[in-house]
């Protein structure tokens, strides 16, 4: 039987790259609504916090770029992400529009019916010069190929290009498109990633042959991983028998964690499930 999707299933960077990195990972989460069996790692203390700090560092962004005056003490748990904020804001952020927790939704042609989203931290534009994604993270810095590789950097700049007649009420050439990543816990180091035509069209090709690959799976052969670095820190471990390569929380092994902005969406989501086990 062809895979079915839930009704009106919105693709996300995240569960794009769950079905990238562990098709049944996917099944599990999305197609199944799997509840939690194990955590995504031990100790954890570590990870909570680390939740809980990205969230808070959300929450702070959000309101600094609404303008709101931020008076009160800085909260001790991301005093240090807020400094190395102070000390390394990003530069030269487009003034015309800026909004912070933005998401952008489109259905495109080229994606045979699928509905596609980004949420972006910050996205800043000017209509004479650049559009500009920001992405808070609060973990170390992840290596340039590797963001490079992520669903993350392909996904976003290309929805932006999408929507933009809707959204700016005029198409935006992709070469005035950039992402920018920002890691507080690296003092404020940034990564850019300028996007291009090209970059375009591939980001495209990829997406929609992800998309085919999912749609010509049936729903009895969504496969395990072959690359068990995934496992180790995937919540389903015990479901696939790979218990054993169970990770301890590291936050500079970024390269195989969920997204923790999307992790604290999905602990959310699970919380209000009574299955939940976390
Ligand atoms: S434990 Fe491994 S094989 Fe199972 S869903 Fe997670 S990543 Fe995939």
């Amino acid at each position: 039987m062809p895979t079915e999707l839930p009704p009106a299933f919105t693709f996300s960077q995240s569960s794009l790259q769950d079905f990238a990195d562990c098709p049944r990972r996917f099944q599990l989460r999305y197609l199944l609504a799997q509840a939690y069996p194990a955590p995504v790692a031990e100790p954890l203390a570590v990870l909570d916090d680390s939740v809980e700090r990205g969230e808070r560092f959300h929450r702070l962004m959000e309101r600094y770029w609404r303008g709101v005056q931020l008076t009160e003490q800085t909260d001790p748990l991301i005093a240090d992400l807020w400094q190395a904020f102070l000390d390394n804001p990003p530069a030269n952020v487009p003034q015309t529009f800026r909004r912070p927790e933005f998401s952008v939704n489109v259905k495109p042609a080229w994606a045979n019916g699928a509905r596609l989203t980004a949420k972006y931290d910050l996205l800043a534009y000017d209509p004479d010069g650049e559009a500009l994604i920001i992405d808070w993270k609060t973990s170390r810095r992840l290596r340039r190929d590797i963001l490079e590789r992520r669903l993350q950097t392909i996904l976003y700049p290309l929805l932006l290009v999408e929507a933009a007649p809707r959204l700016f009420g005029t198409p935006l050439p992709p070469e005035r498109v950039r992402l920018l990543y920002w890691f507080g816990e690296d003092g404020g180091a940034t990564e850019s990633f300028a996007y291009s035509s090209s970059r375009y069209i591939d980001g495209r090709s990829y997406i929609s042959a992800l998309l085919a690959r999912l749609r010509a799976l049936e729903v009895d052969e969504f496969p395990l991983t072959a690359d068990l670095h995934h496992c180790r820190y995937c919540q389903y471990r015990s479901l696939c028998e790979r218990e054993e390569v169970a990770g301890t929380f590291e936050p500079d092994d970024a390269e195989f964690l969920p997204d923790l902005d999307e992790l604290r969406d999905l602990i959310a989501a699970a919380a209000a499930d009574e299955d939940f086990v976390l």
